[in-house]
Order: C-alpha cells, then sequence, then structure tokens
C-alpha cells in the first residue's frame, strides 16, 4: 500500500507517549551540569505539557508560565528561570533545588467497568478534592455519562511537595480523549483552580491506494490489500448496482481503490474515511466510479461522464396502465376479507408488456402459488422487484438471465388468485415489501452543465493524487 499526504501540512507536534514517566534521573552528587538537566528537563517537560494539552490552540502559550512556575518551583515561585541558573554557583543550594524540583508525571488510566471519573483519579492517586474540581470542570464541556468503561483518560500529577504538607500528588491535568478529533480536559490554572477546555484536533487527510488482481473474491482481495472491512462493504454496496457479485466476478479480475485515511499530530493513523475512486475491472471492462459531492450536499459516486450508479425504478413497469388496486389495507376480491395489500395492480389489458424496472438478475420466473406465473429480479443489495399474474414470460427471462431497464420480461395475464388481467407489482427493499410509490428510490442522476464541469474538476484531481500515490513506494499487489 502507498500513501499520500493532502491538505496542508502543520509543524510536528512533540510526541509524548502517556505513561511515560518523565522523570529526571539526578543526584546531588553531580554538579551544574545535573542542574542544567533538571531545569532543561523541566522545560521540556512545560513544553510537551503544553503541546499535549493544547495542541492545536494559537493561546497555548498562557498556559506557559503557570506551568513553568509548577515544574519549576523552587523557594520563591517568582523567580524566573533565569535567575534560577545564577543559583547554580552554590552546590548546596543546587542540592536544595534538585530535591524539590518536582516533575510531572503522566499516567494512561483506563476507566474500569463500572467505574466513574472519580474512581479513576483516585485510583491514580489524585487528591480527592483535586479529582472533584477537575470533574466539575470537564462537565463543563462533557456529558461525564458518555465516559465509557475501556476508554483510555491521561492524567498529570505532579508529586506532592512534602515541606508543604502535602501527601498526594496535585492534580495537574485530565484529559479525556473523546474520538479522534476531539478531547476535553480540565487543566489546573495559577490559583490551584481548574479550567474546562474543549479541543479540536485537526486531522491530516491522506489519501491511500490499494489495487490488486482478484483470485477469489473483491472481499479477500481487497482486505489483502489493505482496505479496511467498512470500506470493502461501501465499495461493494456502490458496485451494487453495476455488478452481480455471485456472478460477475472472475479470476483475473482487478480492482483499484483510493481512500481517505485521517491521522493526528503526532502521526499516529486514527480514523478511516470514504473510497474515493473505486475501479473494477470485470472481464476486461472498467467500471469506474468518483466520490462527488454535489452543491446541495449529497454525495453519491458518478462514473467519468457525470452518471450517477444509482439507477432509478420505475415506478410504473406497464405502459399505459391504469393503478387499479393501491398499497395497504383493503378488502380482498376474492378472499373477501381485509388483507394487507403489499404491492400495487395495474390493470391492463391481456398481453400489455410488462418492463424490467430496473438493470439486474432474474432471482426467479416461473409459477408461485397464488401469485401465479412470477417474476422477481434482484437489483442490488438492496432492492428487488417483483411481478406477478403474467400471463407467459418473455423470451428468454428465465431464472438467473440478466435484464436491462425497461427490457420487456413478460405479459400482463390473470394467472393465480387473480380476477382478472392485471399486474401486480411489489418493491422489496432488504427483502420486505415496500409501497412501490412511495419507496425513495434513488435518483440515478446524470450531471450536465456546472455539475458535470464541477465533477470533472474532481475527478481529475483525484486521479491525480491516484497516479501520485501509486506512483511513490510499493503498490499493494497480492
Ligand atoms: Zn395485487
Amino acid at each position: 500500500m502507498a500513501e499520500i499526504e493532502t491538505g496542508s501540512g502543520r509543524p510536528e507536534a512533540p510526541q509524548i507517549l502517556a505513561g511515560d514517566r518523565l522523570t529526571p534521573a539526578l543526584g546531588p552528587e553531580n554538579s551544574g551540569r545535573m542542574f542544567a538537566a533538571a531545569v532543561g528537563v523541566a522545560a521540556i517537560l512545560v513544553f510537551l505539557t503544553i503541546a499535549f494539552i493544547r495542541p492545536t490552540s494559537p493561546d497555548a502559550k498562557s498556559l506557559g508560565p503557570e506551568i513553568s512556575q509548577q515544574a519549576v518551583s523552587i523557594d520563591d515561585p517568582a523567580t524566573t528561570q533565569n535567575q534560577e541558573l545564577a543559583l547554580v554557583e552554590s552546590e548546596q543550594q543546587l542540592e536544595k533545588v534538585i530535591s524539590q524540583t518536582p516533575a510531572i508525571f503522566f499516567q494512561s488510566i483506563t476507566v474500569k467497568n463500572g467505574s466513574n471519573l472519580m474512581d479513576t483519579l483516585l485510583k491514580a492517586g489524585t487528591d480527592r478534592l483535586d479529582a472533584h474540581n477537575a470533574i466539575t470542570a470537564i462537565g463543563e464541556v462533557f456529558n461525564l455519562r458518555r465516559l465509557r468503561a475501556g476508554q483510555t483518560i491521561e492524567v498529570a500529577l505532579r508529586p506532592a511537595d512534602e515541606n508543604e504538607g502535602n501527601t498526594k500528588p496535585d492534580l495537574i491535568s485530565v484529559i479525556i480523549p473523546v474520538s479522534p478529533e476531539r478531547q476535553v480536559a480540565a487543566i489546573r490554572n495559577d490559583d490551584g483552580k481548574f479550567d474546562s477546555d474543549d479541543i479540536a484536533i485537526a486531522l491530516e487527510r491522506k489519501l491511500v491506494h490499494a489495487a490488486g488482481i482478484i483470485d477469489d473474491s473483491l472481499f479477500l482481495a481487497t482486505d489483502r490489500a489493505g482496505v479496511p472491512a467498512r470500506l470493502i462493504m461501501d465499495l461493494i454496496r456502490v458496485f451494487s448496482w453495476d455488478v452481480d457479485f455471485q456472478r460477475d466476478i472472475r479470476t483475473g479480475d482487478k480492482f483499484e481503490v483510493l481512500f481517505e485515511r485521517f491521522r493526528d499530530e503526532a502521526g499516529v493513523d486514527v480514523k478511516d474515511g470514504e473510497v474515493v475512486i473505486a475501479s473494477l475491472t470485470l472481464s476486461g471492462k472498467e467500471i469506474r466510479l468518483y466520490r462527488h459531492t454535489l452543491e446541495d450536499g449529497t454525495v453519491d459516486y458518478f462514473d467519468a461522464e457525470g452518471q450517477s450508479v444509482r439507477k432509478a425504478l420505475l415506478r410504473t413497469p406497464v405502459d399505459g396502465a391504469r393503478l387499479s388496486s393501491g398499497y395497504g389495507r383493503r378488502k380482498h376480491p376474492i378472499l373477501g376479507y381485509t388483507k394487507m395489500h403489499r404491492g400495487i395492480d395495474f390493470a391492463a389489458p391481456r398481453g400489455t408488456p410488462i418492463m424490467a424496472a430496473g438493470d439486474g438478475m432474474v432471482e426467479k420466473a416461473g409459477r408461485n402459488g397464488a401469485y401465479g406465473n412470477y417474476i422477481r429480479i434482484r437489483h442490488n443489495s438492496t432492492y428487488k422487484s417483483a411481478y406477478a399474474h403474467l400471463k407467459s414470460f418473455a423470451r428468454g427471462v428465465r431464472t438467473g438471465s440478466r435484464v436491462k431497464q425497461g427490457q420487456i420480461i413478460g405479459y400482463v395475464g390473470s394467472t393465480g388468485r387473480s380476477t382478472g388481467p392485471h399486474l401486480h407489482y411489489e418493491v422489496l427493499q432488504n427483502g420486505s415489501q415496500t409501497n412501490p410509490m412511495k419507496v425513495k428510490l434513488p435518483t440515478g442522476k446524470k450531471l450536465a452543465g456546472t455539475e458535470l464541469a464541477q465533477l470533472e474538476t474532481h475527478r481529475d484531481n483525484l486521479e491525480t493524487a491516484l497516479r501520485l500515490t501509486a506512483g511513490t513506494t510499493e503498490t499493494a499487489a497480492n
């Protein structure tokens, strides 16, 4: 798999491994260098803390001085680092500084089953009042009932200053990663109180290319090439208007995919986006589709010429027919009692041609009980249509044959439980009958004019990105 970065680059954020104990390894027997090290570590600590807590905020610096004083607190809290450095002269003073230089340490703690944030913070060794105050602050930006067992929170603590009679460490910050794009936090301020913070994390979008030959199934081939399972299911849905996965895939067919992946500032991949280019080459014929957002916000996959992959089903599959019975409860004309009518009836003269409502595969063409002569067409993974009481089937239409939208599949009759010549028409959505007049059939939009021009620009950009991506390192092959 090859990867490419897109979007604006941002400076690398320093990376802290949560759980690392950032304690300066110092001993009083060492001299000036160690003090410099202590100050240095403290400075790094401050820097890391700021970066860690506020990865993107422009006013992150405002946190600096407070945390600085806490990290390098010497006798006089107002003492600056430069003044501190002047103290290096005295070895005794140095020892004192080192012994009193507290090190903030970070912990990652997993919320246990049946536990809450208070329990979790106490378990981390936090002072109860600190924990209470931090929780109150976080509660301002986050509903803590949404905290889940198994979630990991980041806690920063500063060891207790025994000279001040403290026994528990001071809580410096609590960070809850809510999602890859959001953290909420409580951060200790100058007064020892806690400020809440709701941090939006800008993710960097990159595009990942995967391609390969299909030896067995599309699922297995794309899985081997590193396409995430969710995106494979999306791919199958997208292609299901054009491809019958049970029949059309042959050994040697090819796929190519360009999909989004997002990473955080530490360079860690945190989530997958969408498939932006999807291509299948079946028996040498390519179907290449582009994910595109129209100006009204609808998102769809289009081919290079702007034809949406979605194909509408015909609502009236017989020409010039009259709707004689709608969908819903009605008194059954033969059985005499009220019954749910799970289709619609079109009255038409015997022998009137019936058209396939959409492209698809004939799942059944034959006798089917009260339905009489019956055809059911599978259009994609979601939609099927069914036609009942036919006089006869059109030539070549049998179970397993492919039909095109508008193709004549049979003729109106009165076979099965029927009072007279009519077509009983059903649309099945995920296996259940739905009202063909109300079902929100996909649009099958064909772009033109400005919309088409926008698609073409978008398509060309995606193709450029794909060439760059596929052209870099190894291209996945299987
Ligand atoms: Zn009917």
